[in-house]
């Protein structure tokens, strides 16, 4: 008898624990989805900002597959994010028609860029390295375009010096930068979206993109004439 109840506690004790495994467990793996939706900015919709949110201002435009943003660093005037619309942390993991894509959304930035802003190359760099200063790390997958420009350039009353031409560009410059969305970055995602569209027009592109930033920036800034941009 004195046997019988030990066993049935001891049954019950395991039991809990097995239980509590479970448990923390599931709690564990529901924890690393939430962090996934929850940390990743590049994950945000952007039809947050459309529906009144302040998600996403920087967005310029997106296809299904890839997203451009205006980085609100502008310290290289023209500066921007190609930002794949899933979450995956490696090129690796790219689809075929993702990376087929990629290539269409390079030959357009890049002219488009260059034309814009009166710069003479644009960089590309594919980094993620800042994800890796959070444990665990969340890398999405993007691209910078960085214009670079020879010449100081004066556009949208902000003065811009690309100090380091003629050599690697320098991530860690902050001036022309705000994240609460200025004027003059308005200014700049329109021209931009401007210059985007003659591009994709010219090349007779197939790329289907849509043109977010016409929801909310003024359409008199969407003209080339209003745009001031003097070369020193
Ligand atoms: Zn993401």
């Amino acid at each position: 008898m004195i046997l019988k109840k030990y066993l049935i506690n001891e049954m019950k004790i395991r039991t809990f624990f097995i239980l509590l495994a479970i448990s923390a467990l599931l709690s564990n793996s529901l924890y690393s989805m939430n962090k996934i939706t929850q940390s990743c900015i590049a994950c945000t919709p952007v039809r947050a900002l459309v529906a009144g949110g302040q998600e996403n201002v920087f967005t310029i435009c997106q296809t299904k597959l890839w997203k451009y943003v205006l980085n609100p660093n502008q310290h290289y005037l023209g500066r921007g994010l190609l930002v794949l619309q899933r979450h995956i942390p490696d090129l690796e993991q790219l689809t075929d028609k993702e990376e087929q894509e990629f290539i269409q959304w390079r030959r357009t930035l890049t002219p488009a860029l260059k034309t814009a802003f009166g710069g003479r190359i644009v960089n590309l760099l594919y980094g993620t390295n800042l994800a890796f200063r959070e444990t665990p790390p969340n890398p999405h997958v993007h691209w910078h375009f960085i214009p670079r420009n020879e010449s100081k350039v004066t556009f949208a009353g902000q003065i811009f010096h690309d100090t380091e031409w003629a050599s690697v560009f320098d991530l860690s410059k902050k001036d022309n930068m705000a994240l609460e969305i200025q004027p003059f970055q308005k200014a700049i995602m329109a021209t931009v979206a401007s210059y985007l569209k003659k591009q994709l027009q010219d090349d007779k592109s197939s790329l289907d993109v849509e043109f977010i930033i016409e929801h909310y920036v003024d359409d008199k800034l969407n003209t080339d004439k209003e745009i001031e941009c003097k070369k020193d």
